[in-house]
């Protein structure tokens, strides 16, 4: 379970007492693709706080309290296992500003290799089809662009079906006998046709056709956090619209590089890729997504 880690107080205030900071997170053991919750208490209410890791920006938000505060993020599938500071400062109410710092460790997660055989048009797309690609990289490009500012998510995330995930994040893909690509999300086994809910709150950023991804959705959770669905046979949401915890998305199918009928989640945090599959795992708090800020 969790456990509190003591951050070292860097800068105080000269004659002022130590002010106590902990930084505690979820999973304990953070590996290459997790995504993390990371929690940090204060002895007094702070106005502001803002914190990097791996060269990111945090974004860390209160409780109403406003003496907890929250940041989602995680460590990419291809990060380098090590120690990495975060490092983490703020202002109390009043004006009394900290700063503190505190490593976390990036462990190896054991990833497996899976040969897979698709259509060789996927293998050596045609230049009809690497035009195509060009275009859904730019489209994806915009929609990851831009993220809310604060959480529009709340609460635990929600499987997207009711059938059991596969655990095949991370895996390195071989097609037709050659590495091509790392697995950069879970797979749900799905019949076409198959309801998609959302896994949590969050405006569609993305809604359309693209060729590997087929029919694919994109949802912004806020600071930076977005989840990504793919090869639906049907979308039941347009790019712009906001969409609740569960929302229904879409029928799923088997549109795009796909070997199968099957729903594709990606996950993705400032760029990272996490793992879907321990995003749904985790306990998270209510956000007060939506609800109108009083301060
Ligand atoms: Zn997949």
């Amino acid at each position: 379970m969790t456990r509190y880690r003591l951050l070292v107080i860097l800068m105080t205030l000269a004659a002022s007492a130590l002010n106590a900071q902990t930084l505690t997170w979820q999973p304990q053991h953070v590996g290459q693709g997790s995504p993390v919750l990371f929690t940090l208490t204060l002895d007094r209410p702070a106005t502001r706080v803002t914190a990097t890791w791996l060269g990111k920006e945090l974004g860390f938000f209160p409780a109403n309290d406003r003496r907890t505060w929250y940041a989602l993020a995680g460590a990419d599938v291809e990060q380098e296992a090590g120690s990495y500071p975060l490092s983490v400062s703020g202002s109390y109410s009043g004006g009394t500003p900290w700063a503190a710092t505190s490593p976390v460790q990036v462990d190896i997660a054991n990833f497996h290799s899976n040969t897979l055989s698709v259509a060789k048009a996927f293998i050596a797309p045609s230049p009809a089809a690497q035009r195509q690609m060009e275009r859904d990289a730019a489209a994806k490009k915009r929609a990851f662009a831009s993220s809310a500012s604060q959480p529009l998510w709340s609460g635990s995330f929600a499987a997207p079906v009711a059938s059991r995930i596969f655990d095949n994040f991370g895996d390195n893909r071989i097609f037709n006998g050659k590495k091509v690509s790392i697995h950069r999300g879970s797979d749900f086994p799905a019949r076409p046709g198959t309801p998609v809910h959302a896994l949590n709150a969050g405006r569609v950023v993305l809604a359309q056709r693209m060729f590997l991804e087929g029919n694919c959705v994109i949802i912004d959770h806020g600071n930076q956090l977005f989840s990504i669905y793919m090869h639906f046979s049907r979308l039941q949401v347009k790019a712009g619209e906001m969409v609740k915890k569960g929302q229904l998305l879409g029928l799923s199918g088997a549109t795009g590089r796909v070997t199968g009928p099957h729903l594709h989640v990606s996950l993705r945090w400032s760029g990272e890729n996490l793992s879907p599959a321990a995003l749904l795992a985790m306990q998270l708090p209510e956000t007060y997504a939506g609800e109108p800020k009083e301060r």
